[in-house]
């Protein structure tokens, strides 16, 4: 099946003006100013003219078999479906475990990344929870990574949280040296995904292992460095070291009131700061649980993470706080595609997977999203879904 997307402006991120793109089965064959096809073959011809063409989203962060329970039983939160992530745009998805990796198994979470990989998405997961020592599949981290296909990093690990288990610099040194070997042996990210809650600590502990060991920043990926202006400035350094940091686009009201940055200005403000483009990436934490505890600890509300959240936030930074569509784009495509290691995700050239938006040119909202080649949404209606939705 051959499909031509006429006219578009495309956004590989980097803005290449109007172009067909070609696409065969589920990869992306070819990119020119105006495609011309002699063939008795099925073509399927879109006009895109009034459309931004950009790569589907990719998520670092989502909490595939659902996560939370901070509030007792009744609040765990419920799993994805496969149309949750395609209504957010969102064609590749990191699944991980949070706070409760008793009730929510390894075993579980691959089941359902395998089951959603199945449905059309691209899903890769994380061994481990926020627990240290790390509970794996296989034994050992290294192992997980290295044997397990679908593993390709660790986490998210928990620092400066309640919820935690209070590692030491020392065991978070040996957790990256551990995910590195197995990321370099398996030729994956190999990162260390690491949830940083409210604690003063902020980053200390990572700080700690660059100056100590030898396991450079690069091998952590922090996490929801969007919870006050100090975290944002401790994230600035850590770009500033080489690492890359991520900013949680789901957020509440109450959470915002308590003094979270909202994604959007949170980039704006890195940028202002001359931060790294590069190094700075948004994810949904997608049916995370969003609890709100009190100055006293006492748990006060408890939402659930959305997954439209990280394409909420790339227009908000766009229309909202001024900045750059390429660099905006960037933080939800190339950089988190880049620190997972998927070469196939998150741009769009010829010899990729054919991972697609189109985008109205002038609101940013989500018009059609093709996923591995195949149309999900078209024209702002879902024309796939999940097995039981
Ligand atoms: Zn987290």
């Amino acid at each position: 099946m051959l499909t031509l997307i006429r006219g578009a402006t495309l956004l590989a991120p980097d803005n290449l003006g109007k172009q067909d793109v070609l696409i065969a089965g589920n990869t992306l064959i070819a990119i020119e100013r105006d495609i011309r096809l002699d063939t008795t073959l099925a073509v399927e011809v879109i006009d895109a003219r009034d459309h931004y063409l950009t790569p589907g989203l990719v998520d670092s962060l989502t909490h595939i078999t659902g996560g939370g329970g901070e509030g007792g039983y009744h609040t765990r939160t419920p799993a994805m479906e496969f149309s949750d992530a395609i209504g957010g745009g969102v064609t590749t998805v990191t699944g991980v475990l949070g706070t409760d990796a008793i009730s929510r198994t390894l075993p579980d979470l691959l089941a359902k990344a395998a089951g959603l990989e199945a449905e059309g998405l691209s899903v890769v997961c994380h061994t481990g929870s926020y627990q240290v020592p790390i509970r794996t599949l296989t034994g050992n981290v290294q192992q997980d990574i290295m044997l397990i296909e679908r593993f390709i990093g660790v986490g998210e690990v928990a620092i400066a949280d309640h919820r935690g288990s209070q590692p030491s610099w020392q065991e978070l040194a040996r957790i990256g040296a551990e995910a590195r070997v197995g990321g370099l042996l398996s030729n994956k990210a190999g990162i260390v995904s690491v949830h940083v809650g409210e604690g003063k600590d902020r980053l200390a502990l990572l700080f700690d292992v660059a100056e100590h060991s030898n396991i450079p920043l690069s091998q952590y990926y922090p996490t929801h460095m969007n919870r006050s202006t100090a975290l944002l400035d401790e994230g600035l350094r850590f770009t500033r070291g080489g690492g890359t940091i991520d900013l949680t686009a789901s957020n509440t009201p109450e959470i915002l009131d308590a003094g979270e940055i909202k994604c959007s200005e949170a980039l704006a403000y890195l940028l202002d700061r001359g931060a790294d483009e590069n190094r700075i990436t948004f994810s949904t934490d997608g049916h995370a649980s969003l609890p709100h505890f009190n100055a006293a600890g006492k748990l006060e509300s408890l939402k659930v993470g959305s997954m439209k959240a990280m394409l909420d936030e790339f227009r908000d930074a766009v229309k909202r706080d001024g900045v750059d569509l390429t660099r905006a784009l960037k933080t939800v495509t190339t950089n988190p595609a880049a620190i997972l290691k998927l070469p196939k995700k998150g741009r769009i050239k010829p010899g990729l997977d054919a991972d697609l938006l189109l985008l109205d040119k002038d609101s940013l909202s989500l018009r059609s999203v093709m996923a591995k080649g195949e149309w999900c949404m078209r024209d702002g209606t879902m024309v796939k879904k999940g097995t039981f939705e």
